[in-house]
Protein backbone atom coordinates (compact mmCIF):
# COMPACT_ATOMS: atom_id res chain seq x y z
CA UNK A 1 0.00 0.00 0.00
CA UNK A 2 1.70 3.59 -1.00
CA UNK A 3 1.80 6.50 1.26
CA UNK A 4 -0.19 9.33 1.39
CA UNK A 5 2.00 11.53 -0.48
CA UNK A 6 2.62 8.57 -2.98
CA UNK A 7 -1.38 7.89 -3.49
CA UNK A 8 -2.18 12.19 -4.17
CA UNK A 9 0.43 12.04 -6.72
CA UNK A 10 -0.65 8.99 -8.65
CA UNK A 11 -3.98 10.83 -8.16
CA UNK A 12 -3.11 13.22 -10.89
CA UNK A 13 -1.82 11.04 -13.88
CA UNK A 14 -4.52 10.84 -16.40
CA UNK A 15 -4.20 6.56 -16.18
CA UNK A 16 -5.89 4.35 -14.31
CA UNK A 17 -3.96 3.00 -11.70
CA UNK A 18 -4.01 0.14 -9.24
CA UNK A 19 -2.23 -1.91 -6.80
CA UNK A 20 -3.06 -4.96 -5.61
CA UNK A 21 -1.36 -7.56 -2.53
CA UNK A 22 -0.25 -11.04 -4.07
CA UNK A 23 -3.71 -12.51 -3.39
CA UNK A 24 -4.88 -9.69 -6.08
CA UNK A 25 -7.39 -8.19 -3.05
CA UNK A 26 -6.94 -4.24 -4.35
CA UNK A 27 -5.54 -1.83 -2.03
CA UNK A 28 -5.33 1.59 -3.73
CA UNK A 29 -7.51 2.84 -6.85
CA UNK A 30 -6.76 6.12 -8.05
CA UNK A 31 -8.75 8.82 -9.34
CA UNK A 32 -8.51 8.05 -13.07
CA UNK A 33 -9.09 4.56 -12.53
CA UNK A 34 -12.67 5.52 -10.81
CA UNK A 35 -13.34 7.83 -14.13
CA UNK A 36 -12.57 5.17 -16.78
CA UNK A 37 -14.41 2.44 -15.00
CA UNK A 38 -16.83 4.14 -12.94
CA UNK A 39 -16.57 2.11 -10.24
CA UNK A 40 -15.15 4.27 -6.88
CA UNK A 41 -12.02 3.35 -4.50
CA UNK A 42 -14.66 2.64 -1.70
CA UNK A 43 -16.48 -0.21 -3.80
CA UNK A 44 -13.55 -1.74 -5.05
CA UNK A 45 -10.31 -2.07 -2.27
CA UNK A 46 -10.44 -4.88 -0.34
CA UNK A 47 -11.91 -6.43 -2.96
CA UNK A 48 -10.52 -9.05 -5.29
CA UNK A 49 -9.98 -8.15 -8.99
CA UNK A 50 -11.85 -11.02 -10.08
CA UNK A 51 -14.83 -10.21 -7.58
CA UNK A 52 -16.98 -9.56 -10.39
CA UNK A 53 -15.52 -6.35 -10.52
CA UNK A 54 -13.38 -5.48 -14.06
CA UNK A 55 -13.25 -8.77 -15.58
CA UNK A 56 -11.11 -7.79 -18.15
CA UNK A 57 -11.73 -9.98 -21.53
CA UNK A 58 -9.76 -9.80 -24.74
CA UNK A 59 -11.18 -9.75 -28.20
CA UNK A 60 -12.45 -13.31 -28.01
CA UNK A 61 -14.37 -12.96 -25.19
CA UNK A 62 -11.64 -14.98 -23.01
CA UNK A 63 -11.90 -13.81 -19.20
CA UNK A 64 -8.71 -13.43 -18.80
CA UNK A 65 -9.31 -13.65 -14.46
CA UNK A 66 -10.19 -16.93 -15.09
CA UNK A 67 -7.52 -17.77 -18.14
CA UNK A 68 -4.61 -15.58 -18.55
CA UNK A 69 -4.73 -13.34 -15.92
CA UNK A 70 -1.75 -10.93 -16.54
CA UNK A 71 -1.13 -9.60 -13.06
CA UNK A 72 -1.18 -13.27 -12.13
CA UNK A 73 1.47 -13.76 -14.08
CA UNK A 74 3.52 -11.13 -13.05
CA UNK A 75 3.99 -11.94 -9.87
CA UNK A 76 4.86 -15.49 -10.61
CA UNK A 77 7.28 -14.59 -12.95
CA UNK A 78 8.40 -11.20 -12.27
CA UNK A 79 8.47 -9.75 -15.62
CA UNK A 80 5.95 -6.97 -16.45
CA UNK A 81 3.20 -7.53 -19.25
CA UNK A 82 0.91 -5.41 -21.72
CA UNK A 83 -2.11 -6.26 -23.06
CA UNK A 84 -5.20 -4.66 -25.20
CA UNK A 85 -8.66 -5.59 -23.06
CA UNK A 86 -11.81 -4.88 -22.57
CA UNK A 87 -12.74 -3.84 -18.86
CA UNK A 88 -16.36 -3.97 -17.42
CA UNK A 89 -17.56 -0.52 -16.82
CA UNK A 90 -19.86 0.01 -13.58
CA UNK A 91 -22.89 0.95 -16.71
CA UNK A 92 -22.64 -2.14 -18.17
CA UNK A 93 -20.81 -0.90 -21.11
CA UNK A 94 -17.25 -2.48 -22.06
CA UNK A 95 -13.81 0.21 -22.39
CA UNK A 96 -11.33 -0.84 -24.51
CA UNK A 97 -7.76 -0.23 -22.49
CA UNK A 98 -4.40 -1.13 -23.14
CA UNK A 99 -2.96 -2.64 -19.46
CA UNK A 100 0.57 -2.81 -18.25
CA UNK A 101 1.16 -4.95 -15.02
CA UNK A 102 4.75 -4.93 -13.09
CA UNK A 103 5.31 -6.55 -9.83
CA UNK A 104 6.11 -4.76 -7.04
CA UNK A 105 8.57 -5.84 -4.62
CA UNK A 106 9.54 -5.30 -0.78
CA UNK A 107 13.12 -3.82 0.04
CA UNK A 108 14.82 -7.20 0.09
CA UNK A 109 13.70 -8.08 -3.40
CA UNK A 110 10.66 -10.54 -2.91
CA UNK A 111 7.49 -9.67 -4.89
CA UNK A 112 4.53 -8.65 -2.39
CA UNK A 113 2.34 -7.83 -5.13
CA UNK A 114 1.20 -5.83 -8.38
CA UNK A 115 0.60 -2.59 -10.19
CA UNK A 116 -1.39 -2.62 -13.00
CA UNK A 117 -1.50 1.12 -15.27
CA UNK A 118 -4.25 1.21 -17.57
CA UNK A 119 -5.09 3.70 -20.67
CA UNK A 120 -8.60 4.04 -21.98
CA UNK A 121 -8.15 2.94 -25.61
CA UNK A 122 -11.70 3.89 -26.70
CA UNK A 123 -11.12 5.79 -29.86
CA UNK A 124 -14.98 6.68 -28.87
CA UNK A 125 -12.81 9.89 -29.17
CA UNK A 126 -11.89 9.31 -32.93
CA UNK A 127 -15.63 7.86 -33.60
CA UNK A 128 -17.15 10.78 -31.43
CA UNK A 129 -15.76 13.40 -32.06
CA UNK A 130 -16.76 13.68 -35.53
CA UNK A 131 -21.07 12.67 -33.99
CA UNK A 132 -19.77 15.99 -31.41
CA UNK A 133 -19.26 18.38 -34.61
CA UNK A 134 -22.32 16.66 -36.20
CA UNK A 135 -24.38 17.10 -32.72
CA UNK A 136 -25.89 20.44 -33.52
CA UNK A 137 -27.53 19.04 -37.02
CA UNK A 138 -29.27 16.58 -34.87
CA UNK A 139 -27.39 13.48 -36.36
CA UNK A 140 -27.48 11.94 -32.44
CA UNK A 141 -29.31 9.45 -31.01
CA UNK A 142 -30.35 11.20 -28.02
CA UNK A 143 -30.93 8.24 -25.93
CA UNK A 144 -27.77 5.97 -27.14
CA UNK A 145 -25.36 8.85 -28.16
CA UNK A 146 -24.16 7.26 -31.23
CA UNK A 147 -25.33 8.45 -34.98
CA UNK A 148 -29.37 8.13 -35.46
CA UNK A 149 -30.88 6.94 -38.74
CA UNK A 150 -30.40 9.65 -40.68
CA UNK A 151 -26.54 9.96 -39.83
CA UNK A 152 -26.34 6.59 -41.33
CA UNK A 153 -28.08 7.70 -44.67
CA UNK A 154 -25.89 10.47 -45.00
CA UNK A 155 -22.66 7.78 -43.89
CA UNK A 156 -23.66 5.46 -46.64
CA UNK A 157 -24.25 8.11 -49.33
CA UNK A 158 -20.31 9.30 -48.53
CA UNK A 159 -19.06 5.77 -48.28
CA UNK A 160 -21.21 5.04 -51.98
CA UNK A 161 -19.14 8.04 -52.97
CA UNK A 162 -15.86 7.06 -52.36
CA UNK A 163 -16.59 3.98 -53.74
CA UNK A 164 -17.60 5.33 -57.20
CA UNK A 165 -14.73 7.90 -56.93
CA UNK A 166 -11.92 6.14 -55.55
CA UNK A 167 -12.71 2.74 -55.27
CA UNK A 168 -12.70 2.53 -51.41
CA UNK A 169 -14.76 -0.91 -50.66
CA UNK A 170 -16.62 -1.07 -47.65
CA UNK A 171 -19.12 -3.23 -45.45
CA UNK A 172 -22.27 -2.66 -43.29
CA UNK A 173 -23.68 -4.96 -40.14
CA UNK A 174 -26.67 -4.82 -39.31
CA UNK A 175 -27.11 -5.80 -35.90
CA UNK A 176 -30.52 -6.88 -34.09
CA UNK A 177 -30.77 -7.56 -30.29
CA UNK A 178 -31.92 -10.84 -29.26
CA UNK A 179 -35.21 -11.45 -27.84
CA UNK A 180 -35.68 -7.62 -26.90
CA UNK A 181 -39.13 -7.82 -25.97
CA UNK A 182 -38.66 -10.43 -23.30
CA UNK A 183 -35.89 -7.77 -21.74
CA UNK A 184 -38.34 -4.94 -21.68
CA UNK A 185 -41.20 -7.19 -20.48
CA UNK A 186 -38.93 -8.94 -17.74
CA UNK A 187 -37.48 -5.72 -16.49
CA UNK A 188 -39.30 -2.64 -17.60
CA UNK A 189 -39.03 -0.15 -20.82
CA UNK A 190 -36.12 1.83 -18.69
CA UNK A 191 -33.99 -0.98 -18.12
CA UNK A 192 -34.57 -1.69 -22.00
CA UNK A 193 -33.35 1.89 -22.95
CA UNK A 194 -29.97 0.94 -20.59
CA UNK A 195 -29.25 -2.05 -22.43
CA UNK A 196 -29.55 -0.30 -25.57
CA UNK A 197 -27.06 2.32 -24.27
CA UNK A 198 -24.67 -0.30 -23.21
CA UNK A 199 -24.87 -2.37 -26.51
CA UNK A 200 -24.48 1.37 -28.54
CA UNK A 201 -21.62 2.24 -26.37
CA UNK A 202 -19.69 -1.47 -26.12
CA UNK A 203 -20.29 -0.78 -30.10
CA UNK A 204 -18.77 2.21 -30.37
CA UNK A 205 -15.81 0.94 -28.40
CA UNK A 206 -15.07 -2.51 -30.20
CA UNK A 207 -14.88 -0.36 -33.76
CA UNK A 208 -11.61 1.08 -35.35
CA UNK A 209 -11.07 4.90 -35.77
CA UNK A 210 -13.12 5.28 -39.03
CA UNK A 211 -15.84 3.10 -38.81
CA UNK A 212 -19.29 4.73 -37.79
CA UNK A 213 -22.14 2.93 -35.57
CA UNK A 214 -25.76 4.30 -35.80
CA UNK A 215 -29.03 3.41 -34.05
CA UNK A 216 -31.01 2.11 -37.17
CA UNK A 217 -34.40 1.19 -35.66
CA UNK A 218 -35.13 0.68 -31.87
CA UNK A 219 -33.10 -2.28 -31.13
CA UNK A 220 -31.20 -2.39 -34.22
CA UNK A 221 -27.26 -1.16 -35.22
CA UNK A 222 -25.54 -0.81 -38.22
CA UNK A 223 -22.09 -1.04 -38.13
CA UNK A 224 -20.58 0.92 -41.43
CA UNK A 225 -16.80 0.17 -42.37
CA UNK A 226 -14.63 1.70 -44.77
CA UNK A 227 -11.68 0.51 -46.51
CA UNK A 228 -12.41 -3.37 -45.21
CA UNK A 229 -12.70 -6.58 -47.42
CA UNK A 230 -14.86 -9.48 -45.88
CA UNK A 231 -12.46 -11.44 -43.61
CA UNK A 232 -11.97 -7.75 -42.17
CA UNK A 233 -15.31 -7.37 -41.31
CA UNK A 234 -16.14 -10.64 -40.36
CA UNK A 235 -13.46 -10.05 -37.83
CA UNK A 236 -14.76 -7.13 -37.04
CA UNK A 237 -18.52 -8.12 -36.56
CA UNK A 238 -17.60 -10.47 -34.94
CA UNK A 239 -15.94 -8.53 -32.22
CA UNK A 240 -18.92 -6.52 -32.20
CA UNK A 241 -21.02 -9.95 -31.02
CA UNK A 242 -18.73 -10.77 -28.41
CA UNK A 243 -18.11 -8.00 -26.42
CA UNK A 244 -21.76 -7.15 -26.78
CA UNK A 245 -22.76 -10.75 -25.10
CA UNK A 246 -19.41 -10.01 -22.41
CA UNK A 247 -21.25 -6.89 -21.46
CA UNK A 248 -23.35 -7.11 -18.92
CA UNK A 249 -25.94 -4.66 -16.46
CA UNK A 250 -26.22 -4.82 -12.90
CA UNK A 251 -29.94 -5.01 -11.75
CA UNK A 252 -30.93 -3.04 -8.87
CA UNK A 253 -32.41 -6.31 -6.84
CA UNK A 254 -29.33 -8.26 -7.68
CA UNK A 255 -28.38 -10.21 -10.45
CA UNK A 256 -27.01 -9.17 -13.84
CA UNK A 257 -28.63 -8.76 -17.26
CA UNK A 258 -26.74 -9.76 -20.20
CA UNK A 259 -27.93 -9.66 -24.02
CA UNK A 260 -26.60 -11.30 -27.09
CA UNK A 261 -27.23 -9.64 -31.07
CA UNK A 262 -27.63 -11.46 -34.10
CA UNK A 263 -26.19 -9.57 -37.41
CA UNK A 264 -26.24 -9.77 -40.99
CA UNK A 265 -22.69 -8.71 -42.95
CA UNK A 266 -22.81 -7.40 -46.49
CA UNK A 267 -19.94 -6.23 -49.06
CA UNK A 268 -20.97 -2.73 -51.22
CA UNK A 269 -21.14 -4.28 -54.76
CA UNK A 270 -20.80 -2.45 -57.85
CA UNK A 271 -24.66 -1.15 -58.66
CA UNK A 272 -25.78 -1.00 -55.07
CA UNK A 273 -27.72 1.39 -53.41
CA UNK A 274 -28.28 2.03 -49.65
CA UNK A 275 -31.19 0.30 -49.69
CA UNK A 276 -29.95 -2.86 -51.57
CA UNK A 277 -26.65 -3.10 -49.56
CA UNK A 278 -28.86 -2.78 -46.19
CA UNK A 279 -31.37 -4.96 -47.87
CA UNK A 280 -28.71 -7.81 -48.21
CA UNK A 281 -27.52 -7.45 -44.27
CA UNK A 282 -30.72 -7.50 -43.62
CA UNK A 283 -32.22 -10.85 -44.92
CA UNK A 284 -28.60 -12.37 -43.33
CA UNK A 285 -30.16 -10.91 -40.04
CA UNK A 286 -33.40 -12.80 -40.89
CA UNK A 287 -31.14 -15.99 -41.54
CA UNK A 288 -29.21 -15.22 -38.55
CA UNK A 289 -32.08 -15.34 -36.07
CA UNK A 290 -33.70 -18.44 -37.46
CA UNK A 291 -30.62 -20.30 -37.31
CA UNK A 292 -30.53 -19.60 -33.14
CA UNK A 293 -29.35 -16.25 -32.85
CA UNK A 294 -26.22 -14.61 -31.21
CA UNK A 295 -24.23 -14.92 -34.30
CA UNK A 296 -23.55 -13.29 -37.69
CA UNK A 297 -24.48 -14.10 -40.89
CA UNK A 298 -22.52 -13.30 -44.21
CA UNK A 299 -22.98 -14.57 -47.42
P1 LIG B 1 -35.71 -11.00 -31.98
O1 LIG B 1 -34.69 -11.82 -31.28
O2 LIG B 1 -36.44 -11.79 -33.01
O3 LIG B 1 -35.15 -9.74 -32.53
O4 LIG B 1 -36.82 -10.62 -30.88
P2 LIG B 1 -37.09 -9.18 -30.26
O5 LIG B 1 -37.94 -9.37 -29.05
O6 LIG B 1 -35.82 -8.46 -30.06
O7 LIG B 1 -37.85 -8.46 -31.45
P3 LIG B 1 -39.15 -7.59 -31.54
O8 LIG B 1 -39.02 -6.85 -32.83
O9 LIG B 1 -40.37 -8.45 -31.33
O10 LIG B 1 -39.10 -6.60 -30.33
C1 LIG B 1 -38.31 -5.46 -30.31
C2 LIG B 1 -38.69 -4.68 -29.08
O11 LIG B 1 -37.85 -3.52 -28.96
C3 LIG B 1 -40.09 -4.17 -29.11
C4 LIG B 1 -39.99 -2.71 -28.70
O12 LIG B 1 -40.88 -2.41 -27.68
C5 LIG B 1 -38.57 -2.58 -28.18
N1 LIG B 1 -38.02 -1.25 -28.36
C6 LIG B 1 -37.87 -0.54 -29.52
N2 LIG B 1 -37.32 0.68 -29.26
C7 LIG B 1 -37.10 0.73 -27.91
C8 LIG B 1 -36.56 1.73 -27.03
O13 LIG B 1 -36.14 2.83 -27.44
N3 LIG B 1 -36.49 1.44 -25.71
C9 LIG B 1 -36.94 0.23 -25.22
N4 LIG B 1 -36.82 0.01 -23.91
N5 LIG B 1 -37.47 -0.71 -26.02
C10 LIG B 1 -37.56 -0.48 -27.35
MG1 LIG C 1 -35.76 -5.65 -34.30
MG1 LIG D 1 -34.59 -7.95 -31.69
Amino acid sequence: MPDKLLESIVDTISEGVYFTDRDRRITFWNRAAERITGFRAGDVTGSRCRDNILRHVDEKGTELCVHGCPLAATMADGQPRQAQVWLHHHDGHRVPVDVRAAPVTDSSGAIVGAIEIFADRSDRGAVMEELERLKKEALVDQLTRVGNRRYADMALESRFHELETHKVPFGVVLFDVDHFKKVNDAHGHNTGDRVLVMVATTLAGALRRLDAVARWGGEEFLVIAPSVDLPTLEHLAERCRILVQAAWLDLEGGGKLEVTMSGGLAMAEPGDDAAKLVGRADALLYKAKESGRNRVLAN
